[in-house]
């Protein structure tokens, strides 16, 4: 088996600002693997909450679990060696979906199909980042004129306090009012326990479907009093890791976001979704700055999945792959053998 790694710069058509900051552009490595004549693509988004915050380290990290002859290895038993040898999430995540693009490459089926899931049914959200009010009511109009988008998933947590983050919700509530679309929030932990418990009262007035980790990572324990009195669904993200991570706050939380570069990839995704139903948790998948290769990953792993936000690859220009694209409002993967999805400019396997 042959490894080859690609950088490559993913530039946002429009910058995206959360709780912790703003992001216009971010450079990813693309996962290569080829045997006898078949290619299989991941991807790997380095972040600074994910253990990688570059592609240099991205590719040590990587390169350091290759050389210890991964070959002939099954993609559990190296998931295993990587987790022995501290390489980070988002690193894995890139070989991960890689492995399992091939595997179903050489089984000749669509990776969903490989997996025994059905093509996603969810539709997705898109997210609109941190701003003002000024800036949302010219931001709707460009993402749902003529798109079949029919969720929004609002940033909110700002560092100007909750009086921005209302202006800016009143704003899409009243943007949104010509289309046919629902809301959902994502504090990303930019709220106290006090400001959480109020804003999800709030909003649970003003048409919110849900709430998603209203309180900072590491404050877990608060979910508990939060939950009691919650007038909204609370899902967490940021808090959810890993699967054995869902034990701590299952009797706090409504449901649990999974995302590929947080988790590793496919193989430990797949662990959070039955661990999550077991625990009688909704689930739900989201995504970093990613192209349509981890985006295809993500939707290949999405059919029983109740909430959808595979849509950073739509906000690239230009995506530098090819892939799953929006049919009715849903993220699908391209019909292919594997995820669908290639790097432009390299030649399909
Ligand atoms: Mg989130």
């Amino acid at each position: 088996m042959k490894i080859s790694f690609h950088e490559v710069l993913l530039k946002k058509r429009f910058p995206l600002e959360i709780s912790r900051g703003v992001n216009s552009e971010s450079s990813n490595v693309f996962v290569r693997v080829e045997e006898n004549g078949l290619i299989g693509w991941g991807e790997s988004a380095p972040g600074n909450t994910e253990g990688a915050t570059n592609t240099k380290e991205v590719i040590a990290q990587l390169q350091q679990l290759i050389d210890i002859n991964i070959k002939d290895k099954s993609i559990y038993e190296i998931e295993k060696i990587a987790r022995e040898m501290k390489i980070s999430p988002c690193a894995f995540a890139g070989l991960d979906i890689a492995l399992w693009d091939l595997k179903a490459k050489k089984a000749k089926m669509p990776l969903h199909k490989l997996l025994g899931l059905p093509l996603p049914k969810s539709k997705t959200s898109l997210t609109i980042g941190i701003m003002s009010p000024d800036s949302v009511k010219e931001r709707i109009p460009l993402l749902f004129e003529g798109s079949s988008a029919k969720f929004i998933k609002v940033k909110l947590g700002s560092n100007k306090g909750l009086e921005a983050d209302k202006a800016m919700y009143n704003q899409v509530l009243e943007s949104i009012k010509p289309y046919d679309i629902k809301l959902r929030v994502d504090a990303n932990g930019g709220w106290s326990t006090e400001e959480a418990k109020y804003m999800i009262d709030w909003l649970s007035k003003r048409k919110c479907d849900y709430v998603e980790q209203p309180i900072v990572e590491g404050k877990e324990k608060d979910l508990k009093t939060l939950y009691k009195s919650r007038s909204l669904p609370i899902f967490v993200d940021e808090s959810c890791r890993y699967s054995q991570d869902i034990i701590t706050y299952y009797e706090y939380v409504d449901g649990v976001n999974l995302k590929l570069m947080k988790c590793g990839g496919i193989t430990e995704g797949l662990r959070i979704l039955s661990t999550a139903k077991a625990f009688g948790l909704e689930s739900m998948i989201g995504c970093m700055s990613e192209s349509s290769i981890s985006i295809s990953a993500g939707a290949s792993i999405s059919g029983q999945i109740d909430h959808i936000d595979l849509d950073s690859h739509y906000n690239l220009d230009p995506d530098p792959a090819s892939g799953a694209t929006m049919i009715n409002g849903v993220t699908m993967p391209r019909i292919a053998h594997g995820h669908g999805a290639f790097l432009k400019n390299e030649p399909v396997c």
